[in-house]
């Protein structure tokens, strides 16, 4: 099929919920992805901030094959190895106690939810906890996600939401403060915001919401799912900070494209949180996931994964910088490690994707108006001065 039929055959049977691109891709090797005609793509945009290694990584392809071949699916009825390899190994990177794997980031958002609600119900057995989350913050497209997800355009249709959540201001630590009263039983934040348009957490307001949280016995939620995973240059953002959560959410780049998400906690919220009987999951955390959960953390140690971002994140600010300094409809930068947001001004960001697109280039938006650029981690600068070149062009 040429890119128009796939396009339409597409179009006729998938319910339109997305707006797509109009490119049909049919095959990835590392930086790039190549359409039905065979033209070459350079991706800035890694299937929004998963493809941590690139398209097709041989050994990554090699385990996940083998896998399939021998075990995929036993449900969480039964131990399985491939179990004890991922949660082992994902434990000790995010420094947490205990996994629960999911399929994917929203329900990673669902279970982190309902541990935080279980954790204050077994200390007063109230039914009136409430949680604190953030104006233009997302955390995924569910029911429980979509209440914690501040953005009135996303939550408006499909009200009455869950319950009991108070928005409060990203990096303004005493609108926080006046949300805070005897039943909130969480604060959850993205560590840097990502779909809200690039924004990291500044260290006062993340260290001032771990105060708050231990002064008040309030479990802190990080949603980590984008900026996770070496992003930043740490394995996970928070690390940066040196502030750690009581609850962690990750998907997006641990399962490399096999879908796969899961909620870590610390000792004091498994302990006194979910038990046997109050949460469940069909796949998650099967065979095949968890293979690839453990393969990728496998790659990232032996390639080096994080330290190459912490090594190369200077030099693509530094180009970005310089870009942003060069061409009018650049007006900032912001960002941590390999998640950038270019700001623009002048132009509607929608017009830079499709020129860039005509380029050979994928970079998405977040917000109203930045590009959002969220490559592979093992973009160099090669891939980094090419990107400049064609925004440039662009
Ligand atoms: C993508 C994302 C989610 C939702 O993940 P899905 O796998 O799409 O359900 C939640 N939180 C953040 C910060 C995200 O970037």
């Amino acid at each position: 099929m040429n890119t128009e039929q796939i396009k339409q055959t597409v179009e006729e049977h998938v319910l339109h919920t997305y707006n797509r691109f109009p490119v049909a891709f049919v095959r990835g090797e590392g930086m790039y992805l190549y359409d039905a005609e065979g033209k070459q793509y350079l991706d800035f945009a890694a299937g929004i901030a998963v493809h941590a290694l690139g398209h097709a990584h041989p050994v990554f392809t090699e385990a996940v094959k083998k896998q399939v071949g021998t075990l995929i699916h036993t449900s969480n009825l039964y131990y399985h190895d491939q179990l004890a390899a991922a949660s082992e190994k994902l434990a000790k990177a995010a420094e947490m106690d205990k996994v629960f794997f999911t399929n994917s980031g929203t329900e990673a958002i669902e279970g982190a939810i309902k541990a935080a609600r279980k954790y204050a119900w077994l200390k007063d057995k109230k039914n009136d906890h409430e949680i604190i989350a953030m104006h233009n913050s997302f955390h995924g497209r569910s029911m429980g996600a979509l209440s914690v997800t501040g953005n009135d355009h996303y939550q408006e249709p499909f009200r009455p939401l869950i319950g009991g959540i108070r928005f409060a201001d990203f990096n303004d630590l005493e609108s926080v403060k006046a949300q805070v009263n005897d039943r909130t039983c969480a604060i959850i934040i993205e560590t840097v915001q990502g779909e809200g348009g690039i924004y990291p957490a500044d260290p006062d307001f993340l260290k001032g919401l771990r105060q708050i949280c231990d002064e008040k016995d309030i479990l802190l939620i990080l949603d980590e799912i984008q900026c996770g995973m070496g992003r930043t240059g740490y394995m996970f953002a928070c690390q940066k900070y040196g502030v750690k959560p009581d609850i962690m959410t990750v998907a997006k780049a641990i399962g490399c494209g096999i879908p796969v998400g899961a909620f870590l906690l610390n000792k004091k919220t498994a302990e006194n949180s979910l038990v046997p009987g109050d949460h469940g999951t069909t796949y998650g955390g099967n065979p095949l996931a968890c293979c690839a959960v453990s393969t990728v953390l496998d790659i990232f140690e032996k390639e080096k994964i994080v330290e190459h971002v912490a090594e190369t994140a200077p030099y693509l600010e530094k180009k970005l910088d310089e870009l942003a300094g060069d061409v009018s409809w650049i007006s900032g930068r912001r960002g941590a490690g390999f998640m950038q947001g270019l700001v623009v001004t002048g132009r509607p960001v929608g017009e830079v994707i499709n020129a860039a697109l005509e380029k050979g280039l994928l970079v998405i938006s977040a917000g109203s108006d930045v590009l959002r650029l969220v490559p592979p981690l093992i973009a160099d600068r090669p891939e980094i001065d090419k990107l400049c070149e064609i925004l440039r062009a662009v």
